[in-house]
Parts: C-alpha cells; structure tokens; sequence
C-alpha cells in the first residue's frame, strides 16, 4: 500500500524521504506543496527532481478526502460533508467573523462518548479519523475559500473569509483519536504547512484527563473544557465520562495543563439547557466550583435537534446566569448561533453515520429515565 502523505506530520515525513535517501529540505518542500499550494499531483512540483517525483508516485499518494456537499449559511457559515468511506460523512464548519475566520473540525466519525444533549452521540461511534482526513477538512476549506475569494475579488479575505483559527469542536471526541489528532495539530501548527499559532488552535474535550496531561506534553494548544455542570451530581447526567474523571479530578488536570499552555486561561464551555443547568445557584455553584483556576466561559445556547429532549434556556435565564458569573469577577461570552440555517450550528454536526451501535434507539428510550428537578418538557 502506498504511503498517504497527507497522514504524516512533519516527523514522519522527514522519516519517511530520509528512506527513499533524500536529503531533510525535500520533507519541506513536500510539505509546502501538498498544504499550501493544495497540490497533490507529483508531476506538478516543479522544483523537486524529476527522478524523486517519479519515486513519490510509485511509493506515495496524496489522497484528499472527496467532498460530498458544501452549503453556505445566509450569514457567510460554511459547511462542508467530507467522504470518509463506507457510506460515512463528517462536517467541518467554518464560521467567518469580522476579525477572523474559524474552521471547526471534527475528529471522529460518530463519537463514542454519551453526553446526553449532543446529535453526533445519538450516532454511536464508527471509527476514528486519520490525520489526513483531519487536516484534509482544513485542506479543503482552505482550497474553497481561497477559489471563492478569487471569484469575489480579494476584499473578502480582508473581512476574514481565510481559515485564521482552528477549533476542534466538530464531530468526536478529539483526545480519543489521540495520535491522528495530535499528528494534525502539529501540521496546523508547522510554518510548512498552515503555520497557526497555539492560540489559534483550540482543542475542545469532554474531559479525559489522562490524555491531557499527555497533550500538555506533547502539543500544548490552547484548551477548552466542556464544562457544563456546576456539580458531580448534574454532569455525571449530561456528561457520563464525569462518572470516571469527576470533577474534582479535571479541574486539577486543568491546573497542570495551564503550566504549558499557550494561553494563561482555560475556556469552560457551558451549554445552557433549560431547566436543567442554568438556574442562579447553579452560576453561584458554578463560580465557586472554579474559583482557582484561570479561566474564561462560553455560555453556549443549547442548539436543539429531533427528539433531543432538551429546551434552550431563555435569554433571561441565559443573562442572569451570565451577570451571576461576571458579578463573581469571570470574564464570560455568550456564543451567538451561526449557520444553524444549514444544520451547522454547534452540537448539530451530524454528518452521514451508520450507527453501528443503534445508539439512536437506546437513547430515545434512556432520555426518559433521568429525572433532573424543574425539567422542561420538550415541545
Ligand atoms: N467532544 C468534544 C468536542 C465536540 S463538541 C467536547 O465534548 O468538547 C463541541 C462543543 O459543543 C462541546 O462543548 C459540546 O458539549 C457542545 N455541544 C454538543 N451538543 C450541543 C448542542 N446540541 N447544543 C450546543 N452545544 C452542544
């Protein structure tokens, strides 16, 4: 089987030219074609030599995922429908802002976690992704930005049309898919490839706190947390994977990632489900909870989806809440819903699975079973 060179970072690649013989610069020049110039022809790259080109072909590809769909929201939010095989999608999101332009990725067909308000979780898990078909998600919205930017004429790249942030808050869990997403970030951030800046990547995880001590380590982005709860009691409800790394334990996880961390704070996502999470004792709870770690929250609106069970909280509930946290001193943001004209809202990304598992199905019907005080009932 022929190497994909989209799955190697930029230590594997070097490897991998240093065995056909070639000298360390090649693994650059590689790099730059197939990432910044999108080119994935051997016979285009030009200033490789011939008789190396002709080697690639024969023990290499650069494979692209297949895009199978592209909507484009009335307010400018992209969304992309990725082949990943077997009659298999995962959508990548990008979301333009006057001052930037963030690619939401996914990392996961399906995820395997059971947070209970998620549509991707209602999939079950199929498999991870590979880490070309990660960072293809950044190949391709960068491929068509850049064409629609060229048939607009360049003033859209000016208001942030251009890929200028990654959030891996798509499909997935990020840090079950541990080595493809790590081999990914580190191509966004090689000045080879996409050249971002640890600011601007921003790993998103329930919480699996083993894995972020090891990312401290090995690829220290920026962090955030979904959060969700203010105690044990609510999240190990909404987000099981607390039943196994509560927290008390994440939140000392936390403390020790910001010691390499790019950025002095953690974001705490928390998704505002009415009646459930987003009362006035939960935000005093909720500001207790964290009071000794630096951090920042996005208060995210709960994007509702069939059969979900749960109700947005009221923009009242949401600016008490909000104030609560301010009042305590916490710099929070209220997350505006983009897209969610194309279903690309967050929490709404549910591509094409097959569920494997008829998580579906199990969900329905375990949704009724918890019982949370001053529970709406869904419309
Ligand atoms: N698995 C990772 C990243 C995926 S989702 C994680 O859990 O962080 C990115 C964010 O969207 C998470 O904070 C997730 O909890 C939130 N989310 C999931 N479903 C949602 C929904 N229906 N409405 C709003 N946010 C949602």
């Amino acid at each position: 089987m022929p190497v994909n060179l989209l799955d190697l970072d930029a230590e594997h690649l070097a490897r991998f030219v240093a065995e056909m013989g070639e000298k360390p610069f090649r693994a650059k020049q590689l790099m730059k074609w197939i990432h910044q110039h999108g080119e994935s022809d051997f016979a285009a790259m030009t200033d490789i030599a011939k008789s190396f080109r002709q080697k690639l072909a024969e023990q290499a590809v650069i494979t692209i995922p297949g895009m199978l769909a592209e909507q484009v929201a009335s307010d400018g939010t992209h969304k992309w429908l990725l082949d990943v095989g077997a009659a298999n999608g995962v959508e990548a999101v990008f979301i333009p802002e006057d001052d930037r332009g963030t690619l939401c990725v996914s990392s996961q067909v399906g995820c395997a976690l059971e947070c209970s308000f998620c549509s991707t979780a209602r999939q079950g898990f199929n498999r991870n992704l590979s880490t070309g078909e990660i960072i293809g998600q950044l190949w391709w919205a960068n491929h068509r930005l850049s064409a629609e930017a060229a048939r607009l004429g360049d003033a859209v790249n000016e208001s942030g049309r251009a890929v200028s942030n990654v959030v891996m808050m798509g499909m997935g869990e990020p840090l079950a898919n541990y080595d493809n997403v790590v081999a990914a970030l580190r191509l966004m951030l090689d000045d080879n490839a996409y050249g971002l800046s640890r600011r601007r990547v921003t790993l998103s995880t329930s919480g699996l706190v083993p894995a972020i001590d090891r990312l401290r380590e090995d690829c220290p982005v920026a962090l955030a947390i979904s959060l969700h709860a203010p105690n044990d009691h609510i999240r190990d409800q909404i987000v099981p994977i607390n039943r196994k790394y509560p927290l008390k334990v994440l939140l000392a996880a936390c403390l020790r990632y910001l010691e390499k961390a790019p950025r002095d704070f953690i974001t705490f996502e928390y998704i505002m489900l009415a009646g459930i999470n987003d009362q006035p004792e939960h935000a005093r709870e909720l500001a207790q909870l964290v009071r000794d770690v630096p951090c920042k929250f996005n208060l995210i609106p709960f994007n509702p989806f069939p059969d979900s069970g749960y109700n947005r909280s009221g923009r009242d509930a949401i600016l008490v809440f909000r104030d609560i946290l301010i009042d305590a001193g916490y710099v929070v943001t209220v997350r505006k819903v983009r897209g969610d004209d194309i279903d690309a809202a967050c929490g709404q990304l549910a591509g094409k699975v097959q569920d494997r598992t008829r998580r579906k199905e199990k969900a329905a019907a375990g949704i009724q079973n918890i019982n949370f005080v001053g529970r709406e009932k869904h419309a």
